[in-house]
């Protein structure tokens, strides 16, 4: 089992000397996760350590696919509120 890490990654360096299994390579055009050696920290820490310090919300899945930081889960904005705001904005 391996998490990912998708697109919308900013390549702020982070997560990479956190990952316990030197599983995290810079990559373009965002970092990633070497799905072979990725653990997912089993064995070494009790949450993976790479989505507990990413502070991209989305930007870490897990093998189902899943947001590891779902939205809403650092900013604290729910998402609908994030999405009213956003249609605003775009209205102008
Ligand atoms: S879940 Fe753990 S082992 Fe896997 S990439 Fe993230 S920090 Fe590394
Ligand atoms: S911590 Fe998150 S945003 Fe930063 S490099 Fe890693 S995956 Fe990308």
């Amino acid at each position: 089992m391996s998490l990912s890490i998708i697109e919308s990654c900013v390549n702020c360096w982070a997560c990479l000397d956190v990952c316990p299994s030197d599983a995290i390579y810079e990559d373009k055009p965002h970092f990633m996760i070497d799905a072979k050696k990725c653990t997912e920290c089993e064995g070494d820490f009790a949450d993976p350590q790479c989505a507990s310090i990413c502070p991209i919300e989305g930007a870490i899945l897990d093998a189902a696919g899943l947001a590891l930081n779902p939205p809403g889960s650092l900013t604290g904005i729910p998402p609908e509120m994030m999405d009213k705001a956003m249609a605003e904005i775009q209205a102008r």
